[in-house]
């Protein structure tokens, strides 16, 4: 279907068609859901004997019984984790309790009120402290910013990572821009990993933004690719370290989409000066984290060789829902004009782009049809999508069945609301 080149007829002809179609699909009364990117009950079982695990005995290597107060940065054995999945030294990670995002709010909230290298670097001793959205993004990211008054400014993102000349220029023009958000690997949603010279540019931001600046590097996808030739993301850490610019990188990651999200553990890794902020923070808002969670989950992943052999099974589940996603989005879609998407090789989205301004009446027009999906504009600052183009699509957690019945409503969804827009 070619919308620009139809005559009024032809779309009119198009629309009755494509209504009929509707309406077959409105009567089978569908009930699907696409919405938020958690992992299945099957992948969740892939670590059910976690539940156990320690058989009573709770010491760590160096003696500490970790059923009891104390260790605010985590347990040697937990950072030995969480350098295997950030790939950074464990002596730079902090190990916290289940969630990565309390960590990224608890890191970015020190940062606005407390300051991450004492009280004159606190971002509220500036009149509009703002920060840099690289959109579509990541919906949590938004309120986490949205909650604390922090302003919001928007950077597209491309297929290599943030458009890197739009975030240098943002940042040249305006002092006080003191932080953007980053998800380097498969994306939330867009599923693109940050190309090696995007990385070695986010670690240069540090020599051109203001000495509080610092990005917030959510690598919640570290770990979770769908095939074995997945692409690599370059070493952010190593390359803050050439450049100088160790402050500037703040990375975060979990076992929430490894092991049982809402009961893994998070990580972050960063610099010692942003690990005393962070620490003098968490030190007066716990006595300590779960170390005992935290200690099961580094016995059950011992080693990075069992960790990824663990995510395989993760992959093997996962694979077939994003085939099936992509097979519907090429096969309705390739060559039509009608909507734009990335391959992700990794990660719990697949990111699509209307035409401008159809992506609210597709969401609409598909609940009424039985399929969820994620509002229109919740991938983007305030929920506002400028070109209300953007949809998130998480194929996750129904079977495979169920996400080819859902792509079936989309693509004639997405149709719908295209041709109506061009009658109108
Ligand atoms: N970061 C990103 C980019 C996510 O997509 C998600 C979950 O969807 C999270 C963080 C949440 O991580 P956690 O469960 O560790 O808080």
């Amino acid at each position: 279907m070619q919308l620009d080149q139809a005559t009024v007829e032809q779309l009119r002809e198009w629309e009755a068609e494509l209504a009929g179609q509707y309406q077959t699909i409105v009567a089978k009364q569908l009930n699907l859901d696409v919405t938020r990117g958690k992992p299945s009950a099957e992948q969740l079982s892939l670590s059910d004997t976690l539940d156990g695990f320690l058989e009573g005995n709770y010491q760590t290597d160096n003696g500490t019984d970790t059923r009891n107060y104390g260790g605010i940065d985590g347990i040697a054995e937990a950072k030995r984790l969480g350098s295997d999945l950030m790939g950074v030294p464990a002596s730079h990670i902090l190990v916290g309790g289940n969630a990565s995002l309390t960590l990224m709010y608890q890191t970015v909230l020190t940062a606005y009120q407390f300051g991450l290298t004492g009280p004159e670097s606190a971002w509220k001793n500036i009149d509009k402290p703002k920060v840099i959205c690289p959109v579509p993004g990541y919906d949590r990211h938004f309120t986490v910013c949205e909650q604390l008054g922090i302003e919001m400014i928007t950077a597209p993102m491309t297929a290599t990572g943030p458009d890197m000349d739009a975030v240098e220029a943002l940042i040249k023009a305006d002092s006080s821009i003191r932080g953007m958000w980053c998800v380097p690997k498969y994306s939330n949603p867009t599923g693109v990993v940050y190309s090696d010279e995007t990385v070695d540019r986010i670690a240069q931001l540090g020599n051109i933004a203001h000495a509080d600046f610092r990005v917030f590097w959510d690598n919640a996808y570290a770990v979770h690719d769908l095939n074995s030739d997945a692409p690599q993301l370059a070493s952010v850490f190593d390359a803050c370290a050439k450049h100088g610019t160790d402050n500037t990188v703040i990375q975060f990651a979990s076992t929430s989409k490894i092991t049982h999200a809402g009961a893994g553990v998070a990580f972050m890794a960063a610099s010692d000066a942003n690990l005393a902020g962070i620490k003098k923070f968490l030190g007066a808002a716990t006595i300590g984290p779960d170390k005992v969670n935290q200690l099961r989950h580094a016995h059950f992943l011992p080693n990075r060789d069992v960790l990824m052999s663990h995510m395989q099974k993760h992959a093997e589940l996962l694979q077939p829902r994003f085939d099936a996603v992509l097979t519907a989005l090429d096969s309705a879609f390739t060559g039509t004009g009608l909507g734009s998407w990335e391959t992700p090789q990794g990660g719990y989205f697949v990111s699509f782009d209307t035409r401008p301004g159809c992506a609210k009446e597709t969401v609409r027009l598909a609940a009424e049809a039985g399929v969820k999906l994620t509002p229109a504009g919740a991938t983007f600052p305030y929920g506002q999508d400028p070109n209300d183009c953007n949809i998130r699509i998480a194929p996750s957690v129904p079977s495979v069945d169920e996400v080819v019945g859902a792509m079936e409503v989309f693509v004639t969804c997405v149709k719908l609301a295209s041709v109506r827009q061009a009658l109108s």
